[in-house]
Protein backbone atom coordinates (compact mmCIF):
# COMPACT_ATOMS: atom_id res chain seq x y z
CA UNK A 1 0.00 0.00 0.00
CA UNK A 2 1.15 3.26 -0.83
CA UNK A 3 1.37 5.53 2.52
CA UNK A 4 0.85 8.45 0.85
CA UNK A 5 -3.26 7.64 0.46
CA UNK A 6 -3.43 5.66 4.13
CA UNK A 7 -4.61 7.56 7.25
CA UNK A 8 -1.39 7.25 9.25
CA UNK A 9 -1.84 10.57 11.28
CA UNK A 10 1.47 10.52 13.47
CA UNK A 11 2.15 12.48 16.51
CA UNK A 12 5.82 14.32 17.36
CA UNK A 13 4.43 15.05 20.72
CA UNK A 14 2.99 12.70 23.50
CA UNK A 15 -0.53 13.59 23.97
CA UNK A 16 -0.67 14.71 27.21
CA UNK A 17 -3.26 12.39 29.20
CA UNK A 18 -1.42 9.02 28.04
CA UNK A 19 1.13 7.31 30.75
CA UNK A 20 2.37 4.45 29.57
CA UNK A 21 4.60 3.25 26.62
CA UNK A 22 1.77 1.69 24.62
CA UNK A 23 -0.54 4.21 25.00
CA UNK A 24 1.59 6.93 24.05
CA UNK A 25 2.88 5.02 20.93
CA UNK A 26 -0.46 4.03 19.62
CA UNK A 27 -1.42 7.34 19.74
CA UNK A 28 2.00 8.58 18.54
CA UNK A 29 1.94 5.86 15.50
CA UNK A 30 -1.31 6.64 14.46
CA UNK A 31 -2.94 3.43 15.15
CA UNK A 32 -5.67 4.34 17.84
CA UNK A 33 -7.44 7.47 18.72
CA UNK A 34 -10.31 7.78 21.41
CA UNK A 35 -13.66 8.51 21.33
CA UNK A 36 -14.66 8.87 24.83
CA UNK A 37 -13.11 7.43 28.14
CA UNK A 38 -12.02 3.96 27.40
CA UNK A 39 -13.46 3.64 24.01
CA UNK A 40 -11.29 3.84 21.13
CA UNK A 41 -11.18 3.88 16.87
CA UNK A 42 -8.95 1.34 15.43
CA UNK A 43 -6.75 3.49 12.52
CA UNK A 44 -5.78 1.18 9.37
CA UNK A 45 -2.45 0.49 11.01
CA UNK A 46 -3.98 -0.05 14.38
CA UNK A 47 -6.88 -2.08 13.11
CA UNK A 48 -4.06 -4.76 10.83
CA UNK A 49 -2.22 -5.39 13.89
CA UNK A 50 -5.56 -6.02 15.48
CA UNK A 51 -6.30 -8.51 12.51
CA UNK A 52 -3.14 -10.58 13.01
CA UNK A 53 -3.63 -11.02 16.76
CA UNK A 54 -7.07 -12.08 16.33
CA UNK A 55 -5.81 -14.48 13.05
CA UNK A 56 -3.46 -16.24 15.28
CA UNK A 57 -6.04 -16.69 18.11
CA UNK A 58 -8.37 -18.11 15.65
CA UNK A 59 -5.81 -20.69 14.22
CA UNK A 60 -4.94 -21.82 17.50
CA UNK A 61 -8.24 -22.23 18.58
CA UNK A 62 -9.64 -23.94 15.69
CA UNK A 63 -6.40 -26.30 16.04
CA UNK A 64 -7.95 -27.05 19.38
CA UNK A 65 -11.17 -28.29 18.45
CA UNK A 66 -13.16 -24.78 19.34
CA UNK A 67 -15.68 -23.96 17.01
CA UNK A 68 -16.37 -20.05 16.43
CA UNK A 69 -19.57 -18.28 16.49
CA UNK A 70 -20.98 -14.82 17.19
CA UNK A 71 -23.02 -13.59 19.78
CA UNK A 72 -24.67 -10.91 20.14
CA UNK A 73 -23.82 -7.56 22.21
CA UNK A 74 -27.06 -7.00 23.62
CA UNK A 75 -28.33 -9.12 26.22
CA UNK A 76 -32.05 -9.05 27.93
CA UNK A 77 -31.91 -8.96 31.72
CA UNK A 78 -33.59 -11.91 32.50
CA UNK A 79 -30.43 -14.36 31.70
CA UNK A 80 -28.20 -12.38 33.94
CA UNK A 81 -31.14 -12.10 36.57
CA UNK A 82 -31.64 -16.04 36.28
CA UNK A 83 -27.84 -16.74 36.95
CA UNK A 84 -27.77 -13.99 39.80
CA UNK A 85 -25.28 -11.40 37.52
CA UNK A 86 -27.83 -9.42 37.98
CA UNK A 87 -27.33 -8.24 40.91
CA UNK A 88 -23.66 -9.05 41.65
CA UNK A 89 -21.84 -7.96 38.36
CA UNK A 90 -22.67 -4.45 39.96
CA UNK A 91 -22.15 -1.03 38.20
CA UNK A 92 -19.39 -2.44 35.18
CA UNK A 93 -22.33 -3.86 33.73
CA UNK A 94 -23.53 -1.72 31.31
CA UNK A 95 -27.33 -1.35 31.20
CA UNK A 96 -30.00 0.32 29.58
CA UNK A 97 -33.86 0.08 28.29
CA UNK A 98 -35.49 -0.12 25.34
CA UNK A 99 -38.62 1.54 23.99
CA UNK A 100 -41.07 -0.94 25.76
CA UNK A 101 -38.97 -0.19 29.20
CA UNK A 102 -37.33 -3.61 28.91
CA UNK A 103 -34.24 -3.84 30.32
CA UNK A 104 -30.85 -4.96 28.51
CA UNK A 105 -27.39 -5.70 29.50
CA UNK A 106 -24.32 -4.82 27.38
CA UNK A 107 -22.44 -8.68 27.00
CA UNK A 108 -19.40 -8.44 29.79
CA UNK A 109 -18.55 -11.73 28.92
CA UNK A 110 -21.19 -14.58 28.02
CA UNK A 111 -21.65 -17.61 29.84
CA UNK A 112 -25.45 -16.45 30.52
CA UNK A 113 -26.19 -16.16 26.70
CA UNK A 114 -23.71 -19.62 25.68
CA UNK A 115 -25.52 -21.58 28.35
CA UNK A 116 -28.92 -20.56 26.93
CA UNK A 117 -28.04 -21.73 23.71
CA UNK A 118 -26.06 -25.06 24.81
CA UNK A 119 -29.32 -26.04 26.84
CA UNK A 120 -31.84 -25.33 24.05
CA UNK A 121 -29.63 -27.33 21.67
CA UNK A 122 -27.72 -30.01 22.98
CA UNK A 123 -29.45 -32.66 25.46
CA UNK A 124 -27.48 -35.61 24.79
CA UNK A 125 -24.21 -36.69 25.86
CA UNK A 126 -23.64 -37.60 22.55
CA UNK A 127 -23.61 -34.05 21.82
CA UNK A 128 -20.65 -33.59 24.22
CA UNK A 129 -18.10 -32.09 24.72
CA UNK A 130 -18.17 -29.35 22.57
CA UNK A 131 -15.87 -25.64 23.01
CA UNK A 132 -16.99 -23.04 21.27
CA UNK A 133 -15.92 -19.25 20.82
CA UNK A 134 -16.66 -16.37 19.73
CA UNK A 135 -14.24 -12.48 18.91
CA UNK A 136 -16.58 -9.97 20.26
CA UNK A 137 -16.31 -6.33 21.72
CA UNK A 138 -17.80 -6.60 25.04
CA UNK A 139 -18.47 -3.74 27.45
CA UNK A 140 -17.39 -3.19 30.64
CA UNK A 141 -18.19 0.37 32.69
CA UNK A 142 -14.68 0.11 34.12
CA UNK A 143 -14.38 2.70 37.26
CA UNK A 144 -11.01 3.87 36.53
CA UNK A 145 -10.20 3.21 32.47
CA UNK A 146 -6.82 3.72 31.48
CA UNK A 147 -3.59 3.01 30.09
CA UNK A 148 -5.39 3.15 26.41
CA UNK A 149 -6.38 -0.24 25.31
CA UNK A 150 -4.66 -1.84 28.55
CA UNK A 151 -8.20 -1.07 30.08
CA UNK A 152 -11.26 -0.06 27.80
CA UNK A 153 -14.28 0.46 28.43
CA UNK A 154 -15.23 -1.26 24.98
CA UNK A 155 -12.86 -3.72 24.33
CA UNK A 156 -11.88 -6.86 21.89
CA UNK A 157 -12.22 -9.94 23.89
CA UNK A 158 -11.86 -13.96 22.49
CA UNK A 159 -14.25 -15.78 24.58
CA UNK A 160 -14.57 -19.31 24.58
CA UNK A 161 -16.72 -21.97 26.58
CA UNK A 162 -16.60 -25.61 27.16
CA UNK A 163 -18.83 -27.97 27.83
CA UNK A 164 -18.26 -31.10 29.20
CA UNK A 165 -20.18 -34.27 30.90
CA UNK A 166 -17.69 -35.31 33.47
CA UNK A 167 -15.14 -33.65 35.75
CA UNK A 168 -12.42 -35.19 33.52
CA UNK A 169 -13.85 -34.01 30.66
CA UNK A 170 -13.30 -30.92 31.92
CA UNK A 171 -9.70 -31.35 32.87
CA UNK A 172 -9.07 -32.31 29.32
CA UNK A 173 -11.11 -29.32 27.81
CA UNK A 174 -9.09 -26.97 30.37
CA UNK A 175 -5.52 -28.82 29.43
CA UNK A 176 -6.41 -28.06 25.73
CA UNK A 177 -6.87 -24.33 26.20
CA UNK A 178 -4.15 -23.72 28.38
CA UNK A 179 -1.92 -25.28 26.13
CA UNK A 180 -3.83 -23.19 22.97
CA UNK A 181 -3.30 -19.67 24.88
CA UNK A 182 1.03 -20.68 25.31
CA UNK A 183 1.00 -21.03 21.46
CA UNK A 184 -0.90 -18.18 21.11
CA UNK A 185 1.19 -15.39 23.49
CA UNK A 186 4.57 -17.46 22.19
CA UNK A 187 3.33 -16.25 18.49
CA UNK A 188 1.90 -13.09 19.30
CA UNK A 189 5.96 -12.36 20.91
CA UNK A 190 4.85 -11.54 24.45
CA UNK A 191 6.94 -12.26 27.51
CA UNK A 192 4.61 -14.36 29.46
CA UNK A 193 4.01 -16.56 32.17
CA UNK A 194 1.27 -18.68 33.22
CA UNK A 195 0.09 -18.33 37.15
CA UNK A 196 -2.20 -19.49 39.26
CA UNK A 197 -5.19 -17.41 40.18
CA UNK A 198 -7.85 -16.78 43.23
CA UNK A 199 -11.32 -18.62 42.15
CA UNK A 200 -12.56 -16.50 44.30
CA UNK A 201 -16.25 -15.86 44.88
CA UNK A 202 -17.21 -17.62 41.89
CA UNK A 203 -15.63 -20.46 43.73
CA UNK A 204 -14.59 -22.72 40.68
CA UNK A 205 -11.27 -25.16 41.23
CA UNK A 206 -8.83 -24.39 38.76
CA UNK A 207 -7.93 -20.78 37.24
CA UNK A 208 -5.03 -19.73 35.70
CA UNK A 209 -4.09 -16.52 34.22
CA UNK A 210 -1.68 -15.36 31.62
CA UNK A 211 0.37 -12.77 32.40
CA UNK A 212 2.41 -10.49 30.07
CA UNK A 213 5.49 -9.10 32.02
CA UNK A 214 5.84 -5.27 32.11
CA UNK A 215 6.48 -3.14 35.22
CA UNK A 216 3.33 -1.18 34.72
CA UNK A 217 1.11 -4.14 34.83
CA UNK A 218 -1.61 -4.05 37.56
CA UNK A 219 -1.72 -7.69 38.95
CA UNK A 220 1.30 -8.90 40.65
CA UNK A 221 3.29 -12.18 40.41
CA UNK A 222 4.59 -14.58 43.18
CA UNK A 223 7.05 -16.80 41.41
CA UNK A 224 9.99 -19.13 42.16
CA UNK A 225 12.94 -18.70 39.76
CA UNK A 226 13.75 -22.46 40.64
CA UNK A 227 10.59 -24.76 40.83
CA UNK A 228 7.52 -23.84 38.58
CA UNK A 229 5.50 -22.31 41.08
CA UNK A 230 3.99 -19.05 40.03
CA UNK A 231 0.76 -17.55 41.39
CA UNK A 232 -0.66 -13.69 41.38
CA UNK A 233 -0.54 -12.78 44.32
CA UNK A 234 -3.85 -13.07 45.78
CA UNK A 235 -3.56 -16.62 45.75
CA UNK A 236 0.01 -16.90 46.61
CA UNK A 237 -1.18 -14.89 49.93
CA UNK A 238 -4.61 -17.39 50.15
CA UNK A 239 -2.00 -20.47 50.20
CA UNK A 240 0.33 -18.81 53.14
CA UNK A 241 0.13 -20.36 56.58
CA UNK A 242 -1.03 -17.28 58.57
CA UNK A 243 0.51 -17.13 62.13
CA UNK A 244 -1.22 -17.43 65.23
CA UNK A 245 1.63 -18.31 67.53
CA UNK A 246 3.23 -14.87 67.47
CA UNK A 247 5.00 -14.98 70.93
CA UNK A 248 8.64 -15.71 69.36
CA UNK A 249 8.92 -12.44 67.26
CA UNK A 250 7.05 -10.20 70.03
CA UNK A 251 10.66 -9.05 71.33
CA UNK A 252 11.53 -7.15 68.08
CA UNK A 253 8.65 -4.89 68.77
CA UNK A 254 8.47 -1.77 71.06
CA UNK A 255 5.15 -1.98 72.47
CA UNK A 256 3.38 -5.03 74.49
CA UNK A 257 0.99 -6.87 72.15
CA UNK A 258 -1.41 -6.68 75.29
CA UNK A 259 -2.43 -2.98 74.62
CA UNK A 260 -4.19 -4.16 71.61
CA UNK A 261 -7.82 -4.71 71.84
CA UNK A 262 -9.03 -5.45 67.92
CA UNK A 263 -10.12 -8.51 67.11
CA UNK A 264 -8.17 -11.30 66.45
CA UNK A 265 -7.91 -11.68 62.67
CA UNK A 266 -6.45 -14.86 61.34
CA UNK A 267 -6.98 -14.62 57.52
CA UNK A 268 -7.07 -11.77 54.74
CA UNK A 269 -11.26 -12.42 54.58
CA UNK A 270 -11.14 -11.24 58.23
CA UNK A 271 -9.12 -8.43 58.06
CA UNK A 272 -11.14 -7.82 55.06
CA UNK A 273 -14.02 -7.85 57.05
CA UNK A 274 -12.63 -5.75 59.83
CA UNK A 275 -12.02 -2.84 57.71
CA UNK A 276 -14.84 -3.29 55.54
CA UNK A 277 -13.20 -2.71 52.48
CA UNK A 278 -12.81 -6.03 49.56
CA UNK A 279 -10.06 -8.93 49.87
CA UNK A 280 -9.11 -7.53 46.46
CA UNK A 281 -7.81 -4.10 48.23
CA UNK A 282 -6.05 -5.54 51.46
CA UNK A 283 -4.00 -7.20 48.89
CA UNK A 284 -3.00 -3.67 47.90
CA UNK A 285 -2.22 -2.61 51.06
CA UNK A 286 0.52 -2.25 53.80
CA UNK A 287 -0.41 -3.08 57.26
CA UNK A 288 2.27 -0.94 59.28
CA UNK A 289 3.05 -0.60 62.93
CA UNK A 290 4.07 1.96 63.97
CA UNK A 291 5.17 3.85 67.61
CA UNK A 292 2.64 1.00 68.85
CA UNK A 293 0.08 2.02 66.28
CA UNK A 294 -1.14 -0.23 63.96
CA UNK A 295 -1.70 1.63 60.63
CA UNK A 296 -3.37 0.38 57.83
CA UNK A 297 -2.55 1.96 54.48
CA UNK A 298 -4.76 1.21 51.74
CA UNK A 299 -4.06 2.15 48.39
CA UNK A 300 -7.79 1.08 47.49
CA UNK A 301 -9.21 0.61 44.29
CA UNK A 302 -11.37 3.45 44.62
CA UNK A 303 -8.63 5.76 44.70
CA UNK A 304 -6.45 7.60 42.35
CA UNK A 305 -3.13 6.03 42.42
CA UNK A 306 -1.75 8.71 44.23
CA UNK A 307 -4.64 9.00 46.66
CA UNK A 308 -4.21 6.91 49.92
CA UNK A 309 -6.07 6.09 52.70
CA UNK A 310 -5.17 5.49 55.97
CA UNK A 311 -6.87 3.73 58.32
CA UNK A 312 -5.97 3.09 62.22
CA UNK A 313 -6.79 -0.22 63.01
CA UNK A 314 -7.12 0.29 66.76
CA UNK A 315 -10.30 2.97 66.45
CA UNK A 316 -10.75 2.96 62.93
CA UNK A 317 -10.75 6.29 61.79
CA UNK A 318 -10.11 6.20 58.39
CA UNK A 319 -8.55 9.74 56.17
CA UNK A 320 -7.69 10.35 52.51
CA UNK A 321 -4.72 11.95 51.64
CA UNK A 322 -2.61 12.56 48.54
CA UNK A 323 0.60 11.57 48.31
CA UNK A 324 3.38 11.30 45.65
CA UNK A 325 6.35 10.40 47.85
CA UNK A 326 4.35 7.73 49.49
CA UNK A 327 5.33 6.51 52.89
CA UNK A 328 7.37 10.02 53.58
CA UNK A 329 4.51 11.87 53.33
CA UNK A 330 2.61 9.71 54.83
CA UNK A 331 4.50 9.35 57.87
CA UNK A 332 4.78 13.04 58.40
CA UNK A 333 1.25 13.95 57.86
CA UNK A 334 -0.50 11.47 59.41
CA UNK A 335 1.58 11.69 62.88
CA UNK A 336 1.64 8.02 63.24
CA UNK A 337 4.82 7.09 61.87
CA UNK A 338 7.00 10.26 62.10
CA UNK A 339 8.94 11.67 59.44
CA UNK A 340 11.51 9.17 57.77
CA UNK A 341 13.68 7.06 59.54
CA UNK A 342 10.79 5.47 61.97
CA UNK A 343 12.24 3.27 64.08
CA UNK A 344 9.39 1.73 65.20
CA UNK A 345 7.78 1.23 62.29
CA UNK A 346 7.07 -2.26 60.47
CA UNK A 347 5.42 -3.61 57.97
CA UNK A 348 3.08 -6.35 59.54
CA UNK A 349 1.01 -6.63 55.92
CA UNK A 350 2.10 -7.35 52.24
CA UNK A 351 1.66 -4.91 49.80
CA UNK A 352 1.72 -4.96 46.09
CA UNK A 353 1.62 -0.72 45.92
CA UNK A 354 4.89 0.15 44.04
CA UNK A 355 7.23 2.60 45.05
CA UNK A 356 5.45 2.23 48.50
CA UNK A 357 7.26 -0.42 49.97
CA UNK A 358 10.25 0.66 49.10
CA UNK A 359 9.94 3.93 51.00
CA UNK A 360 8.86 2.07 53.63
CA UNK A 361 11.63 -0.22 53.82
CA UNK A 362 13.66 1.85 52.40
CA UNK A 363 13.43 3.78 56.25
CA UNK A 364 13.61 0.87 57.89
CA UNK A 365 15.18 -2.41 57.75
CA UNK A 366 17.18 -2.88 55.26
CA UNK A 367 16.81 -6.65 54.74
CA UNK A 368 13.27 -6.00 53.65
CA UNK A 369 12.66 -5.94 49.99
CA UNK A 370 10.45 -7.20 48.32
CA UNK A 371 11.39 -10.49 48.01
CA UNK A 372 10.89 -10.39 52.03
CA UNK A 373 7.71 -8.62 51.89
CA UNK A 374 7.33 -9.82 55.88
CA UNK A 375 4.54 -9.43 58.11
CA UNK A 376 6.50 -9.43 61.80
CA UNK A 377 3.54 -10.12 64.31
CA UNK A 378 0.59 -9.32 65.32
CA UNK A 379 0.15 -6.27 67.31
CA UNK A 380 -3.02 -5.15 65.68
CA UNK A 381 -4.48 -8.66 66.04
CA UNK A 382 -4.12 -9.24 62.53
CA UNK A 383 -2.44 -12.66 61.35
CA UNK A 384 -0.08 -11.54 59.76
CA UNK A 385 1.75 -13.49 56.28
CA UNK A 386 5.19 -14.03 55.72
CA UNK A 387 6.13 -14.28 51.95
CA UNK A 388 9.15 -15.42 53.04
CA UNK A 389 7.60 -18.80 54.96
CA UNK A 390 6.11 -19.72 51.24
CA UNK A 391 9.66 -20.97 50.64
CA UNK A 392 9.45 -23.46 53.08
CA UNK A 393 5.50 -23.52 52.89
CA UNK A 394 3.54 -26.49 50.65
CA UNK A 395 4.78 -25.87 47.08
CA UNK A 396 8.72 -25.04 47.58
CA UNK A 397 8.88 -28.41 49.81
CA UNK A 398 10.88 -29.94 46.78
CA UNK A 399 12.39 -26.77 46.03
CA UNK A 400 13.21 -24.02 49.20
CA UNK A 401 14.25 -21.67 46.92
CA UNK A 402 13.20 -17.71 47.89
CA UNK A 403 10.52 -16.59 45.73
CA UNK A 404 10.58 -13.51 43.50
CA UNK A 405 8.24 -10.93 42.62
CA UNK A 406 6.89 -9.23 39.16
CA UNK A 407 4.23 -6.83 37.76
CA UNK A 408 2.41 -8.70 35.14
CA UNK A 409 -0.87 -7.28 32.79
CA UNK A 410 -3.30 -10.30 32.39
CA UNK A 411 -3.92 -10.99 28.87
CA UNK A 412 -5.69 -13.88 29.07
CA UNK A 413 -7.90 -16.19 31.86
CA UNK A 414 -8.86 -20.02 31.72
CA UNK A 415 -11.20 -20.85 34.38
CA UNK A 416 -13.13 -24.06 35.64
CA UNK A 417 -16.50 -22.95 35.82
CA UNK A 418 -18.43 -26.04 37.24
CA UNK A 419 -21.83 -26.37 37.32
CA UNK A 420 -22.46 -22.70 37.99
CA UNK A 421 -23.95 -21.61 34.89
CA UNK A 422 -25.68 -24.74 33.78
CA UNK A 423 -27.44 -25.03 37.06
CA UNK A 424 -28.80 -21.60 37.41
CA UNK A 425 -29.89 -21.13 33.60
CA UNK A 426 -30.95 -25.08 33.06
CA UNK A 427 -28.11 -26.25 30.99
CA UNK A 428 -28.18 -30.27 31.25
CA UNK A 429 -27.44 -33.97 29.37
CA UNK A 430 -28.88 -37.07 29.43
CA UNK A 431 -26.64 -39.88 30.02
CA UNK A 432 -26.55 -43.74 28.70
CA UNK A 433 -29.25 -44.66 31.33
CA UNK A 434 -31.05 -41.29 30.26
CA UNK A 435 -30.16 -40.15 33.79
CA UNK A 436 -30.36 -36.17 33.29
CA UNK A 437 -26.60 -34.37 34.71
CA UNK A 438 -26.08 -30.47 34.56
CA UNK A 439 -22.93 -29.66 31.79
CA UNK A 440 -20.02 -28.96 33.43
CA UNK A 441 -18.29 -25.99 31.57
CA UNK A 442 -15.23 -24.09 31.90
CA UNK A 443 -14.65 -20.36 29.89
CA UNK A 444 -11.56 -19.25 28.55
CA UNK A 445 -10.86 -15.49 27.77
CA UNK A 446 -8.40 -13.31 26.43
CA UNK A 447 -7.89 -9.55 26.00
CA UNK A 448 -7.33 -9.57 22.38
CA UNK A 449 -7.05 -5.42 21.89
CA UNK A 450 -5.65 -6.31 25.08
CA UNK A 451 -2.51 -8.26 23.56
CA UNK A 452 -2.23 -5.58 21.42
CA UNK A 453 -1.16 -2.89 24.16
CA UNK A 454 1.09 -5.73 25.93
CA UNK A 455 2.63 -6.66 22.40
CA UNK A 456 3.68 -2.50 22.47
CA UNK A 457 4.63 -2.11 26.26
CA UNK A 458 6.78 -4.93 25.70
CA UNK A 459 8.62 -4.24 22.17
CA UNK A 460 9.04 -0.40 22.10
CA UNK A 461 11.82 1.89 22.47
CA UNK A 462 12.68 5.74 22.70
CA UNK A 463 12.16 5.98 18.85
CA UNK A 464 9.29 4.39 19.25
CA UNK A 465 7.36 0.11 18.15
CA UNK A 466 9.75 -2.44 17.30
CA UNK A 467 6.51 -5.05 16.04
CA UNK A 468 6.78 -8.62 16.60
CA UNK A 469 6.91 -9.96 12.65
CA UNK A 470 3.80 -12.00 13.18
CA UNK A 471 1.42 -8.93 14.21
CA UNK A 472 3.60 -6.37 12.26
CA UNK A 473 0.97 -4.41 10.66
CA UNK A 474 3.23 -4.31 7.56
CA UNK A 475 5.75 -7.01 7.15
CA UNK A 476 8.22 -4.18 4.93
CA UNK A 477 8.24 -0.53 4.70
CA UNK A 478 9.65 0.88 1.69
CA UNK A 479 10.86 4.14 1.76
CA UNK A 480 11.67 6.50 -1.07
CA UNK A 481 13.89 9.55 -0.11
CA UNK A 482 13.30 11.73 -3.11
CA UNK A 483 9.36 11.13 -4.61
CA UNK A 484 10.67 13.63 -7.45
CA UNK A 485 14.00 12.11 -8.41
CA UNK A 486 12.74 9.35 -11.48
CA UNK A 487 15.20 6.92 -10.77
CA UNK A 488 14.40 6.29 -7.35
CA UNK A 489 10.72 6.16 -8.34
CA UNK A 490 11.44 3.75 -10.81
CA UNK A 491 13.51 1.28 -8.49
CA UNK A 492 10.54 1.70 -5.80
CA UNK A 493 7.94 0.74 -8.08
CA UNK A 494 10.30 -2.44 -9.28
CA UNK A 495 10.69 -3.12 -6.04
CA UNK A 496 7.69 -2.83 -4.40
CA UNK A 497 6.14 -5.05 -7.34
CA UNK A 498 8.16 -7.48 -6.87
CA UNK A 499 8.08 -8.14 -2.81
CA UNK A 500 4.19 -7.66 -3.21
CA UNK A 501 3.65 -10.49 -5.78
CA UNK A 502 5.63 -12.67 -3.83
CA UNK A 503 3.39 -11.75 -1.05
CA UNK A 504 5.09 -9.67 1.35
CA UNK A 505 2.99 -6.80 2.65
CA UNK A 506 4.46 -3.24 2.01
CA UNK A 507 4.08 0.18 2.95
CA UNK A 508 5.73 2.37 0.53
CA UNK A 509 6.22 5.41 1.73
CA UNK A 510 5.43 7.57 -1.38
CA UNK A 511 4.82 11.25 0.54
CA UNK A 512 6.57 14.19 -0.52
CA UNK A 513 7.99 15.00 2.98
CA UNK A 514 11.56 15.37 4.07
CA UNK A 515 13.36 12.56 4.48
CA UNK A 516 14.09 13.55 8.19
CA UNK A 517 10.14 13.02 8.77
CA UNK A 518 9.92 9.80 6.48
CA UNK A 519 12.89 8.21 9.06
CA UNK A 520 11.49 9.00 11.76
CA UNK A 521 7.85 8.07 11.12
CA UNK A 522 9.42 4.96 10.09
CA UNK A 523 10.98 4.15 13.39
CA UNK A 524 7.85 5.78 15.20
CA UNK A 525 5.65 2.77 13.47
CA UNK A 526 8.51 0.25 13.60
CA UNK A 527 7.87 -2.63 10.76
CA UNK A 528 10.77 -5.11 10.84
CA UNK A 529 12.73 -4.37 8.00
CA UNK A 530 13.04 -0.88 6.31
CA UNK A 531 14.29 -0.87 2.83
CA UNK A 532 15.31 2.74 1.69
CA UNK A 533 15.79 3.69 -1.97
CA UNK A 534 18.17 7.07 -2.31
CA UNK A 535 21.31 8.16 -3.64
CA UNK A 536 22.80 4.62 -4.89
CA UNK A 537 19.37 3.80 -7.05
CA UNK A 538 21.16 4.86 -10.10
CA UNK A 539 23.80 2.06 -9.17
CA UNK A 540 20.86 -0.19 -8.13
CA UNK A 541 21.71 -0.07 -4.03
CA UNK A 542 19.40 -0.09 -1.64
CA UNK A 543 19.70 0.10 1.91
CA UNK A 544 17.96 -2.05 4.48
CA UNK A 545 17.64 -1.54 8.14
CA UNK A 546 16.35 -4.07 10.55
CA UNK A 547 13.88 -2.41 13.37
CA UNK A 548 14.90 -4.47 15.85
CA UNK A 549 19.06 -5.11 15.82
CA UNK A 550 19.20 -1.52 14.04
CA UNK A 551 21.69 -3.34 11.67
CA UNK A 552 21.66 -2.21 8.42
CA UNK A 553 23.28 -3.12 5.10
CA UNK A 554 23.18 -2.99 1.19
CA UNK A 555 21.91 -5.05 -1.06
CA UNK A 556 20.86 -4.55 -4.87
CA UNK A 557 17.62 -4.29 -5.92
CA UNK A 558 18.27 -7.51 -8.35
CA UNK A 559 19.05 -9.53 -4.83
CA UNK A 560 16.02 -8.25 -3.51
CA UNK A 561 13.56 -9.42 -6.43
CA UNK A 562 15.99 -12.65 -7.25
CA UNK A 563 14.88 -13.62 -3.47
CA UNK A 564 10.98 -12.64 -4.07
CA UNK A 565 11.59 -15.28 -6.77
P1 LIG B 1 -8.85 -7.33 35.06
O1 LIG B 1 -8.41 -8.09 36.26
O2 LIG B 1 -7.71 -6.72 34.30
O3 LIG B 1 -9.96 -6.35 35.35
P2 LIG B 1 -10.66 -9.40 34.49
O4 LIG B 1 -10.10 -10.46 35.37
O5 LIG B 1 -11.80 -8.60 34.99
O6 LIG B 1 -9.48 -8.41 34.04
P3 LIG B 1 -11.73 -11.41 32.73
O7 LIG B 1 -13.13 -11.35 33.18
O8 LIG B 1 -10.88 -12.53 33.21
O9 LIG B 1 -11.02 -10.00 33.05
O10 LIG B 1 -11.74 -11.29 31.14
C1 LIG B 1 -10.89 -12.03 30.26
C2 LIG B 1 -9.80 -11.17 29.67
O11 LIG B 1 -10.31 -9.97 29.10
C3 LIG B 1 -8.80 -10.67 30.69
O12 LIG B 1 -7.84 -11.66 30.98
C4 LIG B 1 -8.19 -9.46 29.98
O13 LIG B 1 -7.16 -9.87 29.11
C5 LIG B 1 -9.35 -8.93 29.16
N1 LIG B 1 -9.95 -7.74 29.79
C6 LIG B 1 -10.70 -7.68 30.90
N2 LIG B 1 -11.09 -6.43 31.17
C7 LIG B 1 -10.57 -5.66 30.18
C8 LIG B 1 -10.62 -4.27 29.88
N3 LIG B 1 -11.31 -3.43 30.64
N4 LIG B 1 -9.96 -3.82 28.78
C9 LIG B 1 -9.29 -4.67 27.99
N5 LIG B 1 -9.20 -6.00 28.22
C10 LIG B 1 -9.83 -6.49 29.30
MG1 LIG C 1 -11.95 -6.68 35.62
MG1 LIG D 1 -8.39 -10.15 36.74
MG1 LIG E 1 -9.63 -12.44 34.92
Amino acid sequence: MRQQRLLIPTLRDVPGDAEVASHKLMLRAGLIRQLSSGIYTYLPLGLKALQHIQTIVREEMDAAGAQEMLMPALHPSELWKASGRWDVYGPELMRLEDRHGREFALGATHEEVITTIVKDEIQSYKKLPVTLYQIQTKYRDERRPRFGLLRGREFLMKDAYSFDRSQSGLDESYESMYKAYHRIFTRCGLNFRAVEADSGAIGGTDTHEFMALADIGEDTIVHCPSCQYAANLEKAVGQLPAFTDTASKRSDLPNEPQKVHTPQVTSIKQLSEFLQVSPKQIIKSIAIEANGEPVIVLLRGDCEVNEIKLKNALNGTEFTMLSEAGIQQIGSKAGFIGPIGLQNAKIIADSSVIGMQDAVIGANEADYHLTHVQVERDLAGLAYYDLRNVTEGEHCLTCGHELSFAKGIEVGHVFKLGTKYSRSLGASFSDENGASEPIIMGCYGIGVSRVLAAIIEQNHDERGIIWPASVAPFAVHLLTVHVQDEIQMKLSTEIYKSLTDAGYSVLWDDREDRPGVKFNDADLIGFPLRITVGKKAAEHIVECKERRSGDQYELTAEQIIAHCQ
